[in-house]
């Protein structure tokens, strides 16, 4: 027998017990005579004693253990002279009795501790290493319990689980596939599912009525911060429903994750706000509702005094940071820095500081009297101590170094605190996206979304007003999920395909399938995605899915712990009918 007892377990209530613990060596002190070693399982640390005076032998053995090691201990369990509340054993060790080496383990390349001396990419490297920290472990056991608080919800709700298959042919969501090359069919590749969108609306095609899966999705995108190649979505569709249904249906998934894995108990329905008003207040359509310091445009109290970049500029907008009117020169050039980084792309800063006594100190008091920067701080509604950054362009990139300024504003003034959630809905997204490279339009969500019936008529003479019958779900900044009601009418879908400039050829070979199928009965129906990584990076605090994944790619996309990517033998080639052309 390996264990009666894991390491998590036993209690005062346990004092003069025979009990065997097997676990891994955490740490080895000694201390005079006395060897104390902390042995380690999921469950917790259990202390073992081994007094040199009293079994010579053994202690000496205790010596010899090393890290992570392996080992069997059989002992008594007894009393702590000082105890440890802040161990969930604390207040008892064992005195061991017998010692067994089951493994002995090599020096880790890392201490497994919390915080521990190894690198991410060290860390990543030996991921089975890193699972024995608790940040790591806790991180998949929340992840457990999240994924069993959506099963058990949706279960509730009449959900019915099905899988949808990974080799597939292309599923649009806006990024490339990943491909699979059929041996079978030489020349021929399945794709690997962006998302199982098709197979849920033909699910309700089905008949099935509600389904949901939580499933791996494939998406070959460019690094970005918080992506990774595969991830996981709770994946959900349902039919007969609008927009406020589906609305409803995962507010109250969202509120029974939150209480049920943080006791947090949200009263009311969550805000819904438009993309419009998300864009102009914000300039997100994932706004970050922790704190206010909205933007606000300035044109009309900045025009014609002389300053050309104002007066030249599509937008002049900015936001009030409450009492900052004390910055210093050396702070406001490292915002000025800030903004005019590549990625945020600002051409640079104006501020204007409300001071204490009332007057306003500007970067552009030649130009704007102390009326005017009233005039300015009229439509922020500052107060005296507040700062005011202004940013001018085009307007859709100012607004997005807004919207990156803000929430380094949010961040610098500690606004955005990790254990607030709050959450809202982003409605009425535009349908169309306009593409300047491929000068066509783009679907904002993806091709099977439903126009709004009011806009209906737009589709032929202003496409790119459309909204969409879409939402998206966001928490503290981060889309955590998104959905649509779905087109389920042929000649509608096949406008949208025209729209997307598919041919009517290319359409029916993509999606031929489909369209028959909503020949034969479609019901109304539209659903929903969720991430479940950033569903459980949030609620664990972490700013990367990466620590909530099991086995995370790099920010490179390699798993760089079974190095993959890699090659693959002529052999294989051969029966894949594929040849590799050298890289220039
Ligand atoms: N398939 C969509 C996505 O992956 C979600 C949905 O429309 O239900 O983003």
């Amino acid at each position: 027998m390996y264990r009666t007892h894991h390491c998590g377990e036993l209690k005062i209530e346990n004092v003069n017990e025979n009990i065997t613990l097997s676990g891994w060596v955490q740490k080895i002190r000694k201390l005079g005579g006395m060897t104390f070693i902390d042995l380690r399982d999921r469950y917790g640390i259990t202390q073992l004693v081994f007094d040199l005076e009293k079994n010579t032998k053994l202690a000496e053995a205790a010596t010899k253990l090393g890290r992570e090691f392996v080992i069997k201990a059989e002992g008594k369990v007894v009393e702590r002279s000082s105890k440890n509340p802040d161990m969930q054993t604390g207040d008892i060790e064992i005195i061991v009795e017998k010692l067994e080496i089951i493994k002995a383990s090599e020096t880790p390349p890392f201490t497994i501790e919390d915080e521990s001396d190894g690198g991410e990419e060290l860390r990543m490297k030996y991921r089975y290493l890193d699972i024995r920290r608790n940040p790591v472990r806790n991180a998949l056991i929340l992840r457990h319990k999240v994924s069993k608080a959506v099963r058990d919800y949706l279960d509730s709700k009449e959900f019915i689980e099905a899988e949808t298959p990974y080799l597939i042919k292309s599923t649009p969501e806006g990024a490339r596939d990943f491909v699979v090359p059929s041996r079978l069919s030489p020349g021929s590749f399945y794709a690997l599912p962006q998302s199982p969108q098709v197979f849920k609306q033909l699910f309700m095609v089905g008949g099935l009525d509600r389904y949901y899966q939580i499933v791996k999705c494939f998406r070959d995108e460019d690094f970005r911060a918080d992506r990774q190649p595969e991830f996981t979505q709770i994946d959900c569709e349902m039919s007969f429903v609008t927009q406020d249904d589906v609305i409803k249906m995962f507010s109250e998934m969202a509120k029974y994750i939150f209480k049920t894995i943080k006791g947090i108990e949200f009263e009311g329905d969550f805000p819904i706000m438009s993309y419009e008003e998300a864009i102009n207040t914000y300039g997100s359509d994932k706004p970050d509702l922790r704190f206010g310091m909205k933007i606000h445009q300035l044109n009309s109290v900045t025009q014609n005094r002389g300053f050309k970049v104002f007066d030249d500029a599509e937008y002049v907008g900015g936001i009030c940071v409450e009492g900052a009117s004390n910055y210093s020169r050396k702070q406001l050039d490292k915002l000025i820095d800030f903004v005019k980084k590549p990625q945020i792309g600002a051409k640079g800063l104006i501020y204007a500081k409300y001071n204490e006594d009332g007057t306003f100190k500007s970067s552009v008091d030649k130009f704007y009297s102390q009326e005017d920067l009233k005039e300015w701080a009229k439509v922020f509604d500052a107060k005296p101590g507040d700062l005011l950054l202004v940013i001018s362009g085009e307007k859709s990139n100012s607004l997005n170094a807004l919207n990156e300024l803000r929430l380094e504003m949010g961040d610098r003034l500690g606004l955005r605190k990790k254990d607030n959630f709050v959450p809202l809905w982003v409605v009425d997204f535009p349908l169309l996206e306009w593409d300047e490279d491929s000068k066509r339009f783009h679907a904002m969500h993806h091709p099977f979304t439903s126009p709004k019936a009011e806009d209906l008529e737009l589709m032929d003479t202003a496409p790119g007003k459309v909204r969409a019958n879409a939402y998206d779900f966001v928490v503290n900044g981060v889309e955590v999920g998104g959905g649509s009601i779905r087109i389920y009418d042929n000649e509608l879908q096949h406008k949208m395909f025209d729209l997307l400039g598919f041919t009517p050829e290319e359409s029916e070979a993509q999606f031929g399938f489909l369209m028959e199928a909503f020949k034969y009965g479609a019901p109304p129906h539209g659903g929903a995605a969720f991430g479940l990584d950033r569903w459980v990076a949030l609620l664990n605090g972490s700013d990367s899915i990466r620590d909530v994944i099991a086995f995370p790619k790099n920010n490179t996309g390699r798993d760089i712990m079974i190095d993959a990517p890699a090659p693959i033998d002529n052999a294989q080639l051969n029966d894949l009918n594929l040849k590799i052309s050298p890289t220039t």
